[in-house]
């Protein structure tokens, strides 16, 4: 009755919107999601399969059963083995999150739920289900998008699993020409098994730019939008679709003007990427000669590959959590050492700036056992983190001392918010630089030790702090955040205020200033860096050192 009336008031199954949603659509429809990966493509839709669901709960033998699911996962790791050996013709890019993905496919709490599950009785594709829908309450919890997407390569390892235990051997997929895929959310292993050169773009219901699918679509260069509410519900197999990574749209069914329009976009991207190119290896001098340091930043060794292709002189900020928000576990001092190494060795000499570990507040590792704050962004993040738990920033001092041995050792302390707490990183440093002496290693043929200012305490207090610094890089994502009192990752409020009003203007005017008169090198690694006429300003203000995102060293591909 309750529900009759709820459907009679239209409010449970929104009867309007039902309105419009056609059996078979046939109209021009257009589609506002996010931008994941840049770019511009035009194809037929391909439907990316959907999960099967398992259905017998109950297994007749559980031995038998603990077998089957032992197989199972056996098959599925060799499949995600095969296609890291490079089986499957995957590029560098990509290798490094399916390791990651193969990282989960091997933790032990996750083999060890699925074990148990089968023991009490269950099916082992029944097993797969409880165990996901566990891991789904657990990280449904968290805020964060990059834990949000961790959990996606969980439940996509749980598909894979069904899949392989329902007897359909993963493999590499057959795509018609000029396809444009579209799925719910991908993990990366399943994007991996398209073929890339029938793949013209991506279009996703759900995910975020931090997931895999969207970080795999940006290294293959697969225009990628996602977010685009009730799309495979407007769509039919083989539908000609475009999929706008400039707008953050899809166009579904598009008539004959916008498929035209669309192509010339697409020759105005090739004509000004052919620019880009010509220019890529001209030095950036201004008209009036001041030379101009462009870097990028980074947060995987795939990244280290726009090097290359922006012409970037370096990385301007390298953010390490994020291998340790991939990770199940703590990763450990070799695996951290090892991807720095693979960082430096990547860049070949260009310099590297590593930040350390900016975790804590709503970035949650489950490993690490952290009260719930009231105020995350204001809570014990980053170096606040470092600083309380030693040991966890040591571990990753040493790593980077290690992994730079004989090389040139940049390292940066991210949201410093005393002359203190800097103090006091920087301790941790040369006591890690005393331990590696006295055991006789190799230590950097160069150590320079930063602070990051995006906290607007030490805009008062750089008289203090930069004697201390080799250098100081500008975070302006939080250092605005901060100061405007908004917070970043809140669409409600985060673009309130004119990031080039008086307030910041004046605040990168002081700190360029005072940095100039001390000869501290500064540079600006926010996002703000990579904007035109915002680096216009910062290059006004006296700033020669930039980090921006890729897509803002290349404005062709943004
Ligand atoms: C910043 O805050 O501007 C910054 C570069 O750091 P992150 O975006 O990683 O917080
Ligand atoms: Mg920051």
């Amino acid at each position: 009755m309750v529900l009759a009336e709820t459907v009679a008031s239209g409010e449970l199954l929104g009867l309007d919107e039902l309105r419009d949603v056609e059996v078979a659509p046939h109209r021009p429809e257009r589609i506002k999601g996010q931008r994941f990966a840049e770019g511009l493509a035009i194809g037929h839709a391909v439907l990316h399969e959907a999960p099967v669901a398992p259905e017998r709960l109950l297994a007749d033998d559980p031995v038998a059963e603990e077998g089957r699911l032992k197989l199972g996962l056996t098959a599925l790791k060799a499949n995600i083995d095969s296609m890291l050996e490079g089986g499957q013709g995957l590029a560098g890019p990509s290798y490094e999150v399916l390791e990651t993905y193969r990282m989960f496919a091997d933790d032990r709490g996750w083999n060890r739920s699925l074990e148990e599950a089968v023991r009490g009785g269950l099916t082992a594709e029944a097993a797969v289900d409880r165990v996901r829908n566990e891991h789904r309450a657990r990280f449904a919890k968290a805020r964060d998008p990059y834990i949000r997407e961790r959990l996606h390569d969980l439940e996509d390892l749980a598909n894979r699993l069904l899949r392989v235990l329902a007897g359909d051997q993963p493999g590499q997929r057959e795509l018609p020409d000029d396809t444009i895929l579209v799925a719910r959310n991908l993990g990366p292993a399943d994007l991996l098994e398209y073929p890339r050169d029938k793949l013209r773009g991506l279009l996703l219901e759900e995910g975020s730019a931090a997931s895999h699918a969207g970080i795999v679509a940006r290294a293959l260069q697969i225009p990628c939008v996602g977010r685009l509410a009730g799309l495979r519900d407007r769509l039919s197999e083989g539908d000609l679709v475009i999929a706008d990574g400039e707008s953050g749209e899809a166009f579904l069914r598009p008539r004959p003007e916008m498929l035209d329009a669309v192509q010339a976009r697409m020759q105005l991207r090739a004509q000004r990427h052919a620019e880009f190119v010509a220019l890529r290896d001209t030095p950036a001098i201004t008209r009036d000669g001041v030379r101009v340091t462009v870097l990028a930043n980074a947060g995987l060794v795939v990244d280290l590959d726009t090097l290359d292709e922006t012409g970037a002189e370096g990385i301007g900020l390298f953010r390490t959590e994020f291998q340790f928000m991939v990770s199940e576990e703590l990763p450990r001092l070799q695996a951290q050492t090892d991807l720095y190494r693979r960082v430096l060795d990547a860049a070949g000499g260009r310099p590297v700036t590593f930040r350390t570990l900016d975790v804590g507040g709503d970035k949650v590792l489950p490993y690490l056992e952290v009260e719930r704050e009231e105020n995350p962004a204001l809570g014990r993040r980053a170096i606040r983190l470092g600083l309380d738990r030693p040991g966890l920033l040591r571990l990753q001092l040493r790593a980077l001392l290690s992994a730079a041995a004989g090389r040139e050792l940049r390292v940066m302390f991210p949201m410093i918010a005393t002359v203190d707490e800097f103090r006091a990183a920087r301790a941790l440093m040369d006591a890690e630089c005393e331990w590696a002496e006295r055991r006789g290693k190799t230590l950097p043929a160069s150590l320079r030790v930063g602070a990051m200012i995006e906290a607007p305490s030490l805009l008062w207090h750089l008289d203090a702090l930069l004697p201390l610094t080799d250098f100081v890089s500008i975070g302006t994502n939080d250092l605005f955040q901060y100061m405007y009192a908004a917070d970043r990752t809140n669409p409600l409020v985060s673009d309130r205020y004119d990031p080039l009003s008086p307030p910041t203007l004046r605040a990168l005017q002081d700190i360029q200033r005072q940095c100039a008169e001390t000869e501290t090198p500064v540079s600006v690694c926010g996002e703000l860096a990579g904007r035109p006429l915002e680096a216009m300003v910062l290059l006004a203000l006296g700033y020669t050192r930039l980090s921006a995102p890729a897509g803002g060293v290349d404005r062709s591909s943004a």
